[in-house]
């Protein structure tokens, strides 16, 4: 039998990355002030403890509309290029997977796929621009396989920008400066997977 995940996975999944995020901010910070401006650990910290507080207030019924209300509040609450950038793919992620009351993994990760393309639409980025589609994109096909997978893939992702010359976001201003840093935003990103595959192993799902 295929295993399915209501609005209550999302919303453990969320809390999850909330928790992986205040761990790990000061090492995304670390990243950011080597290739950015140093905020986003504070950013993602300050949008995810948002993101907590609305779906403990008021839960949202599917698991579509869990992620729809996080990407609402990710977009009004962070002000650098990465609040809109994960607040459209979580949006777009919970449109795509409309009003059903349970998931799946596979369609999880098609819904994603649809949310990966929007960030790439928003930011005009792809894979190998150095940025968190590095990530995302590879983290997406692994999903489609399981939920280590796709954690696996992301974190490969993340690793694989060291190398990279930015050609989007800030971290392009540096040109061939930005060589030989790891991307923050490919950070975080392999924090969300690696996140979504702990809350799915907590359930017995991985
Ligand atoms: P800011 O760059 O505005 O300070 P953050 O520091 O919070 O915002 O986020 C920086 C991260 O955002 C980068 O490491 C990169 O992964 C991601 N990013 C920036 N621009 C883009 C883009 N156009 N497309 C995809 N991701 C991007
Ligand atoms: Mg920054």
């Amino acid at each position: 039998m295929t295993e399915t995940f209501g609005a209550d996975f999302l919303v453990r999944w969320l809390i999850a990355v909330a928790g992986a995020v205040d761990r790990e901010a000061d090492r995304l910070t670390e990243l950011d002030s080597a290739i950015g401006d140093a905020d986003h650990g504070a950013n993602l910290k300050r949008g995810l403890a948002a993101v907590t507080e609305t779906l403990a207030k008021e839960p949202p019924a599917t698991p579509g509309a869990v992620l729809t209300a996080a990407g609402r509040q990710l977009i009004s609450t962070v002000g650098g290029a990465s609040g809109p950038l994960y607040g459209t793919l979580l949006r777009r992620t919970g449109k795509t997977l409309g009003d059903d009351e349970r998931v799946t993994r596979a369609r999880l990760a098609e819904a994603l796929g649809a949310g990966v393309t929007a960030v790439s639409q928003l930011g005009g980025a792809q894979a190998g621009d150095k940025t968190m589609l590095d990530a995302l994109v590879p983290a997406v096909e692994g999903l489609r396989e399981s939920f280590w997978a796709g954690r696996a893939a992301a974190e490969e992702g993340a690793v694989a920008t060291v190398p990279l010359r930015a050609r989007k976001g800030r971290a392009s201003y540096l040109g061939e400066r930005s060589v030989g840093h790891q991307d923050p935003g490919a950070t975080s990103s392999a924090l969300l997977f690696a996140a979504l595959d702990d809350t799915a192993r907590a359930e017995g799902a991985a």
